[in-house]
């Protein structure tokens, strides 16, 4: 290639590093602007390791081909897609920083297939008119939680946003100082009361709260009652607070409406799978609560999304409100949406085709075999510096949800097997695997890293990608 040889200390210029086979390669591969863009940028590397070197040239590699090979590495980690799929071995089954719900196949497809082609998102395929877009869901959601009438946006931050944006703008917001939570620093009650612009009344105290704190409360300027589930935390010892009915009774004799945030907000009575029940959105519809807001991406196992179902007078006021357009879902998750909902019309399957649900309900033994089955794998991929061994652990749901209850399950814990320089180590070993081309989120237990296999579906794939975490090891 050209005169074949590589004088030190002179860098070829981009035409004569674009004749490089790897270069007609690479423009193939990635267009050519992106290549000149990278060869000039590696040549400037190359410039500038040179001009460190001060006098020893020689050892700068700066041939076309080298200066090529460095301009391909740079255009492959460009190509890398930022939104990079993750091995989620946290033990957390919702990690709102991993994505939260795994989609079910069926809400996939329905989504794929929104993408693809054009669909009756606003129009009535019966008369030939225009339609609404929540009409997609509608009677789905009401069939599924016993309520009049449904609407969905973007997700439930929006849903409670809206909610009460339209009842409570320039009026009373009454709700416990026991439910002013915090669900990660991005939502905060109180904030979001004050941004839809209502006028937060507090009553009773932090741990307990009676019903004459909200009689008490209520007057000519309260726009609603909001009861909001705690979600991630929970008030235990001498505490109190008002039961759904009860406020619903009170909220109906005083005439003004109760929403009830319901946060996870679960569709089936989780009993059946093994956990604690949790209040079903059916159970809080039907103690009485006028509307009831919940996330699409928590227990429900769907994608992102706010519900909110209740009584129909009310569903048609915040349809009405111009902020709803503001907050409306896309077509993409719509169709993912009703796909997942229609799950629920065969509970008796759930568990097989919500991957959330059949996360959750996976049995301990089940998750231990599968750990005796990939530990020589793990233990090839890290030994002989650290070892591995098989180990019970605790899962826990996530995301708000049940978050006292921990779901017994099994992993692999990856310890160092030096006498020093532990913590180090660990750090390296943590680093590595979320190297891998498919990166490994585990968790540190106990100066161990754990890798809790319930969200393990792919073992297969899993096993191939550790394979890299050999090799990266033998070159460093
Ligand atoms: C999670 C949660 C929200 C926010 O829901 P997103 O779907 O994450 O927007 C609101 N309220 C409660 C009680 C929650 O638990």
């Amino acid at each position: 290639m050209g005169d074949g040889r590589t004088i030190p200390g002179r860098i070829p210029s981009v035409d004569e590093i674009l004749k490089t086979a790897a270069a007609v390669d690479a423009i193939d591969r990635f267009g050519r602007p992106s290549v000149v863009d990278a060869i000039r940028r590696s040549a400037e590397d190359v410039r500038a390791s040179l001009a460190k070197a001060n006098g020893h040239a020689a050892s700068v590699k700066s041939s076309a081909e080298s200066i090529m090979t460095s301009a391909v590495a740079r255009l492959e980690r460009q190509a890398e897609p930022n939104a990079r799929p993750v091995f989620n071995l946290t033990g957390t089954i919702l990690h709102t920083n991993l994505g939260r719900a795994i989609l079910a196949e069926a809400a996939i497809e329905a989504a794929t297939r929104a993408m693809r082609e054009a669909m009756a998102l606003e129009f009535d395929l019966a008369e030939g008119r225009r339609g609404e877009r929540d009409g997609l869901v509608r009677d789905l959601l009401c069939e599924l939680t016993g309520a009049e009438d449904a609407t969905v946006v973007n997700n439930n931050a929006a849903a409670v946003l809206l909610a009460l944006n339209t009842f409570g703008r320039a009026r009373d917001v009454i709700i416990s100082r026991g439910e002013l939570i915090e669900i990660g620093g991005s939502f905060r009650m109180p904030e979001i009361m004050a941004r839809a612009g209502t006028r937060l009344v507090e009553v009773g105290t932090t741990n307990r709260t009676h019903e004459k704190d909200y009689a008490a409360a209520i007057g000519p300027k309260t726009g609603l009652i909001l009861k909001v589930h705690t979600s991630n935390y929970r008030i235990e010892g001498f505490s109190k607070s008002v039961s759904g009915k009860a406020l619903a009774e009170l909220a109906h004799a005083r005439q003004v409406p109760l929403i009830n945030d319901l946060g996870s907000g679960t569709l089936v009575d989780l009993a059946r799978y093994g956990l604690v029940h949790e209040q079903t959105v059916a159970e809080a519809v039907a103690e009485g609560a006028d509307l009831v807001t919940f996330s699409g991406d928590k227990l429900l196992g769907g994608p992102q999304a706010g519900f909110i179902v209740g009584r129909k007078e009310l569903i048609a006021k915040l349809n009405k409100n111009p902020m709803k357009r503001a907050l409306r879902m896309d077509k993409i998750r719509l169709a993912a949406v009703e796909a997942t909902l229609r799950l629920y019309r065969d509970p008796d399957r759930l568990a097989e085709r919500l991957p959330t649900l059949r996360m959750m309900a996976r049995p301990r033994q089940d998750i231990e075999t599968q750990a005796a089955r990939i530990l020589p794998a793990i233990t090839a991929a890290v030994a002989p510096r650290y070892s591995a061994s098989v180990t019970p652990c605790a899962s826990q749901i996530g995301s708000g949800a049940l978050p006292l209850e921990t779901i017994p399950s099994a992993g692999i814990a990856i310890g160092f097997a030096g006498p020093r320089g532990r913590g180090r180590a660990l750090a390296e070993l943590v680093t590595a695997f979320r190297q891998l081309p498919m990166p490994v989120i585990g968790r540190i237990e106990d100066d161990t890293f754990v890798l809790d296999l319930r969200c393990l579906e792919d073992e297969a794939g899993f096993v191939r990608n550790l394979a890299q975490l050999r090799r990266g090891g033998d070159s460093q």
